[in-house]
C-alpha cells in the first residue's frame, strides 16, 4: 500500500508548531510495511486543502489528513473532503452524546459550534477518539468516486482524517487505524529495530547491501542514521504473527552475525543509554563521569534510564582547568604542557574521577565545542574521550563537525558508545585470559 500524509494547519506553515504528526505517521507507515512517497503541509484554506487532497488521491491509496477536526470555523478538513466527494455531512450520534456529556459533567454551556466535532462525512467509518472529543473519520471511496477524483485502476482508496493534537492522533491511529489496516491487507506486519553503534551509516549500508537491496525473502531492511548510531528497521508481512516472526528471525540473525558486537539491541524501545546501563548492571559496576565540553549530557542520558541509581551515584562537571585540578586531580604540569583538550589530560580525568568518586568505571571528556577557540593544531570539534574500566584506561581522539550543540551531542553519544565498547572488551579479554591460563 502507498500512503501519504497531509498536515493541515496554518500554524505548521508558519513554523509555530513542529510537524511531529507527519514524522509519527511516517514512522508508523514504515512499521506497517506501507510505502510513502510524499508529504504535504497546507494551511487552513478550503481551496488549497481540496487541491492537496486531489493531488494525493491521484497517486496514493491511503491519504491521511491530520488537523482541522476541531469545533472552530477554521477547522474545515471534513467539510472539504465531503465537498470533494460530493457527499453530505451527518451528525454522528455517539460522538454528539460524548460532547454533550463532556459539557454536562463540567457544568459548562455548550455552543452549537461544539457539535461540529460530531459531524462526519456521510457513510464514513467513525474512529473513536480515546483522548478527546473529535472522532477520526475514515472514508472508503466508492468505485464512482475513485473514477471521478481518485487514481484510475485502483480497487480501493481511502481518506483518513485525524485530529491535530498528537495524543489524540496517536490514540486513534493505534487503537483504530492500525487494526483496520492490518485487516485490510490480510497480513500481519511485524517489524524489529536492530540498533547499531560505533559504525557509520555507509559502513552498515555496505555490510548489509544485499539485504537492503533485495530484502531477505519477503523482508525489507532499511537503515536510518541517528547521532552516533545507525538503526536498521526489518519488516516482514505474512498471513499470521507466527509466520511473520519466522520470516524476521533469520534476517535479524544474519544482520547480527555481520555486525557483531556493534548491535546493542533489537528492541524498539531500548536506547543506547539503556543498553549501557544494563551492561553496567549485569557486571555489577558503578559509573562516574568527568565532563568538560559535554557539561553533564552524558550523566543526563544515563540518568534518563529508570533505575539509574543502581549504576550511577556521582558525576563531575569539571569545566575549568581549576576544577579539573582541584576535584579530579589533573596535574597542573599536564594541563600546562598539553592543554586541557589533550589525550594526557583526559587520561588523568578518567583516572582521577575514579579516585574521587570510588566508582568502578569512569568516562571523561574534554573537547572544543566552538564556535571560537579553535586553532590549526586543535580545531573546533576536536574531542578526547577516555574510559577507565577498573584501572584499564583508554583514550580516543574524535573530530566532530557541526555547531556547538551538535558537537556536544556527538561527543556524548560517542562517550556512551566507547564506554560500552571498553566494558565489553575488558570482560572479553578477562575471559580470554582465563581460558589461556587455565
Ligand atoms: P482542535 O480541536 O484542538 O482544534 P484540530 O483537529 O482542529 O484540533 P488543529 O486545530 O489543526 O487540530 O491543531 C490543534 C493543535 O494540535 C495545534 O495547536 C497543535 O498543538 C497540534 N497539532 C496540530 N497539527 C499538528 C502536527 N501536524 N504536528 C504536531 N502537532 C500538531
Ligand atoms: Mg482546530
Amino acid at each position: 500500500m502507498i500512503a501519504e500524509t497531509i498536515s493541515v494547519g496554518t500554524e505548521i506553515l508558519l513554523g509555530n508548531i513542529i510537524n511531529t504528526n507527519a514524522a509519527y505517521l511516517a514512522e508508523q507507515y514504515a512499521r506497517l510495511g506501507i510505502s510513502s512517497y510524499y508529504q504535504t503541509v497546507v494551511g487552513d484554506n478550503e481551496e488549497r486543502i481540496r487541491e492537496s487532497v486531489k493531488l494525493a488521491l491521484s497517486r496514493s491509496e491511503l491519504v491521511v489528513l491530520s488537523g482541522g477536526l476541531g469545533p472552530t470555523q477554521d477547522d474545515i478538513t471534513k467539510d472539504v473532503v465531503a465537498g470533494l466527494l460530493g457527499r453530505e455531512m451527518e451528525l454522528n450520534e455517539a460522538a454528539a452524546l460524548k460532547i454533550r456529556e463532556f459539557f454536562a459533567a463540567k457544568g459548562k454551556r455548550m455552543s452549537t459550534n461544539n457539535l461540529r466535532q460530531a459531524m462526519v462525512v456521510k457513510d464514513a467509518l467513525v474512529l473513536e477518539n480515546g483522548n478527546g472529543l473529535a472522532p477520526g473519520v475514515l472514508v472508503e471511496l466508492t468505485k464512482s468516486e475513485i473514477a471521478a477524483v481518485g487514481k484510475k485502476g485502483l480497487k480501493k482508496q481511502l481518506i483518513m482524517m485525524l485530529p491535530g493534537p498528537p495524543e489524540e492522533l496517536t490514540n486513534i491511529w493505534e487503537q483504530q487505524a492500525v487494526p483496520y489496516l492490518q485487516k485490510l491487507s490480510g497480513q500481519v506486519i511485524l517489524s524489529s529495530m536492530v540498533k547499531i553503534c560505533g559504525r557509520s551509516e555507509s559502513e552498515v549500508a555496505e555490510l548489509l547491501d544485499d539485504l537492503i537491496r533485495k530484502g531477505g525473502g519477503g523482508v525489507t531492511v532499511a537503515p536510518y542514521a541517528k547521532t552516533g548510531e545507525v538503526h536498521v528497521r526489518v519488516t516482514a508481512g505474512a498471513e499470521d504473527e507466527k509466520a511473520a516472526k519466522k520470516l524476521l528471525k533469520p534476517v535479524i540473525k544474519e544482520i547480527k552475525s555481520r555486525l557483531g558486537d556493534s548491535v546493542y539491541t533489537t528492541h524498539e524501545e531500548t536506547t543506547l543509554e539503556q543498553a549501557v546501563a544494563d551492561l553496567l548492571k549485569a557486571n555489577n559496576l558503578t559509573v562516574t563521569t568527568a565532563e568538560s565540553c559535554t557539561g553533564g549530557l552524558i550523566a543526563a542520558r544515563l540518568i534518563n534510564v529508570p533505575g539509574a541509581s543502581e549504576i550511577f551515584k556521582f558525576g563531575c562537571i569539571t569545566y575549568s582547568n581549576k576544577a579539573k585540578r582541584k576535584i579530579i586531580g589533573v596535574k597542573r604540569k599536564t594541563l600546562d604542557r598539553y592543554g586541557a583538550v589533550s589525550e594526557q589530560v583526559v587520561r588523568e580525568m578518567a583516572e582521577g574521577a575514579v579516585d574521587f568518586t570510588k566508582a568502578d568505571v569512569a568516562v571523561a571528556v574534554s573537547g572544543l565545542a566552538g564556535p571560537d577557540g579553535g586553532t590549526e593544531e586543535k580545531p573546533v570539534g576536536l574531542v578526547y574521550i577516555g574510559v577507565n574500566v577498573c584501572g584499564t584506561i583508554s583514550v580516543k581522539e574524535y573530530r566532530f563537525k557541526g555547531n556547538r550543540m551538535k558537537i556536544r551531542n556527538s561527543a556524548a553519544a560517542c562517550a556512551l558508545i566507547q564506554l560500552r565498547h571498553c566494558i565489553l572488551e575488558y570482560y572479553s579479554r578477562m575471559t580470554f585470559g582465563e581460558q589461556e591460563n587455565g
